[in-house]
């Protein structure tokens, strides 16, 4: 977990890593945990619903499940990133097909840029992000400075 300072927030060695998958990116993403299972084993796993329950049975190991995407688990995830309480997203969305919930998905994305969260889209990145020597190190997340913001005459 983590600490919040003013505008950074340190990262321990052991991260919370939050997966989703799209129904046709599930597969992929089956494919893709076991193959980083070591790893991913070290870490706190957060999932959407149907992905967390496939994680779970294909590891072994707990995945604290939010509800199932289109019924409020991104926007879920999305507060959990506003709280602070996740540190890397792996989102294997679908760019083929539509969702019910984009707008939800949208916003789930938005609040990873607003919090600076590394997140991947895709198996690649998924692979470097994983890899990372950062990920069994502890890290200063510098945060966008919004006190101006908060601040605004209104
Ligand atoms: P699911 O949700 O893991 O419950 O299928 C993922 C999504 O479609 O956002």
């Amino acid at each position: 977990m983590y600490e919040m300072t003013k505008n950074v927030r340190l990262l321990s060695p052991q991260k919370t890593i939050a997966l989703i998958a799209h129904d046709h990116k599930k597969d992929e993403l089956l494919e893709w945990v076991k193959k980083h299972s070591e790893v991913i084993q070290q870490h706190q796993l957060i999932a959407t619903g149907t992905t967390g329950k496939l994680i779970e049975n294909e590891l072994g190991v707990p995945v604290h499940r939010v509800m199932s995407g289109p019924l409020g688990g991104d926007q879920q995830l999305g507060a959990m990133i506003a709280e602070g309480k996740i540190d890397i997203v792996i989102f294997f969305w679908d760019p083929m097909s539509a969702q019910p919930h984009d707008p939800d998905i949208k916003a789930l994305l938005r609040l990873v840029v607003v919090w600076n969260i590394p997140i991947a889209c895709d198996r690649a990145s998924a692979d470097f992000l994983m890899t990372s020597p950062l990920m069994s190190q502890p890290y200063e997340s510098i945060l966008p400075d919004y006190d101006a913001y908060l601040q605004r005459k209104v």
